[in-house]
């Protein structure tokens, strides 16, 4: 079994916080393991938890048309996480503690995949590495962060939601993750 596998199988045995007792699947990885972006989301909504997949909803459809009119490949440039891994009931933003218990398997997951650039997709997403920061400020501007020790390139941009509503988000994010694209 390889790495991200054998972390796969930690996280469907674990219980570290309160999300485990109302998931469905644990949400956990999408797209290629040789990406060089790794995209980081919030937490999967319902139909992430019914699939175990991330990004397969209304917003993951939105995503999916962003990254093709980037000429980005889901499966071949992208490897797809969250926060955390298991959905918060309602959809309501992950506490504290959960993403807390939930930090691990993806730092772990970053190691191993050791992208060139990580995504930080979303207000929950950045705050996690960049502090202080406003994503409608910070979209599209590249960062070091620091993960286990080790530094990388870090690009916040905006979440695909319908709930987010940036004006002319699908051109705002387009150029971003064109820029993504072109940074290596
Ligand atoms: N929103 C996220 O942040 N992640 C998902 O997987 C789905 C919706």
């Amino acid at each position: 079994m390889d790495k991200l596998e054998e972390i796969k199988e930690q996280c469907r045995k674990c219980e570290f916080c309160e999300l485990h007792k109302t998931r469905t699947n644990i949400v956990f990885s999408d797209g290629s393991q040789n990406a060089k972006i790794l995209l980081i989301g919030e937490a999967p909504g319902e139909n992430e938890d019914l699939q175990g997949v991330p990004f397969v909803g209304r917003a993951g459809k939105l995503l999916d048309t962003y990254l093709e009119d980037a000429g980005l490949s889901r499966q071949k440039d992208l490897y797809i996480a969250n926060i955390v891994k298991c959905r918060p009931p309602k959809n309501r933003v992950p506490s504290k503690e959960e993403k807390q218990a939930c930090k691990h398997f993806l730092e772990e997951q970053i190691l191993e995949v050791n992208p060139k650039l990580i995504l930080l997709c979303g207000t929950t997403s950045m705050s996690e590495y960049i502090k202080g920061a406003k994503i409608t400020d910070v979209h599209g501007k590249i960062f070091d962060i620091s993960v286990g020790g080790k530094i990388f390139k870090a690009m916040p941009i905006l979440h695909p939601s319908p709930l987010c509503r940036f004006k002319n988000k699908k051109e705002v994010m387009v150029e971003d993750l064109k820029h993504a694209k072109s940074f290596f």
